[in-house]
C-alpha cells in the first residue's frame, strides 16, 4: 500500500485558508469520535499522525498531510456532532463545508466513517448529499467491526447497503477495524485509484 511517508503540511482554521487547490486530495470526515483518527493513523502506519481533540466545542482545525513528494494530500476534516457548538458557527461552517466537497476540484473522494454500531446519523447523511449533488465520490468505513460478531457485521453492512440504496445515495462501504488493523487494503485500494497511482 502506498499511503506511506505522510507528512503534516498544515493546519487551517476555515476552508478560505486551504492549501492551493491543486493536485489529489482525499478528504476524511466523520462524527467526533467515529474512529476517524484511529483509521488515519493506521492507514499510514503512524501511531500518532491524527489527534482528534476531545474537547466539546472548541474550534477544531482541518489538517493537510502531504503523501511521499508528490501533490497528493490527505485531508483530516474536523470530526461533528457535538451539540456545545454555537448553531451560527454551525451554520457557517456547513455552509463553507458543503462548498468544499461540491467544488474542490483537487478533491478526488471523500472516506466517510461511522460507527458500524449505529450508522449514519442525521449530519453523515447530509455530507453524502451533498458530495453526491458535487458528484464526489465517496468511500464509507463501518468503523470498529471488532465490535460485533462476524455475522452481526455482515448483517449491519448489508442493512447500511440497503439505506443507501434507498436515499439514492451511490457509494461504496466496507467494514474496518483500526483496532484488529481489518480493512485497510481495501482502503488502500479505493484510494489508489482517487489519487490515480
Ligand atoms: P475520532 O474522534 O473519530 O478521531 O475517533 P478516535 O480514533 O479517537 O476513536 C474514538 C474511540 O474509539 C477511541 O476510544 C478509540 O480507541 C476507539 N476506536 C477507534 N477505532 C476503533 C476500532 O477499530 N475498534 C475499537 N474497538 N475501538 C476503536
Amino acid at each position: 500500500q502506498k499511503i506511506q511517508q505522510t507528512e503534516f503540511m498544515m493546519s487551517a482554521p476555515t476552508f478560505r485558508l486551504c492549501p492551493p487547490d491543486m493536485g489529489l486530495e482525499v478528504a476524511f470526515a466523520g462524527r467526533s469520535n467515529a474512529g476517524k483518527s484511529s483509521a488515519i493513523n493506521a492507514l499510514t502506519n503512524q501511531r500518532q499522525l491524527a489527534r482528534s481533540s476531545k474537547t466539546p466545542g472548541r474550534t477544531q482545525m482541518i489538517n493537510f498531510f502531504s503523501i511521499g513528494d508528490t501533490d497528493r494530500r490527505l485531508v483530516d476534516l474536523p470530526g461533528y456532532g457535538y451539540a456545545a457548538v454555537p448553531l451560527e458557527m454551525k451554520k457557517e461552517w456547513q455552509v463553507e463545508l458543503e462548498e468544499y466537497l461540491v467544488s474542490r476540484s483537487s478533491l478526488a473522494g471523500l472516506v466517510l466513517m461511522t460507527d458500524i454500531r449505529h450508522p449514519l446519523k442525521f449530519f453523515d447523511e447530509q455530507m453524502l448529499h451533498w458530495a453526491n449533488d458535487g458528484e464526489l465520490p465517496v468511500h464509507i468505513l463501518l468503523t470498529k467491526a471488532d465490535k460485533l460478531k462476524y455475522g452481526a457485521s455482515k448483517n449491519a453492512l448489508l442493512e447500511t447497503r440497503k439505506r443507501l440504496k434507498k436515499l439514492g445515495l451511490n457509494c461504496t462501504i466496507q467494514l474496518f477495524s483500526a483496532l484488529r488493523k481489518e480493512g485497510l487494503d481495501e482502503l488502500a485500494g479505493i484510494m489508489g485509484n482517487w489519487y490515480e497511482y
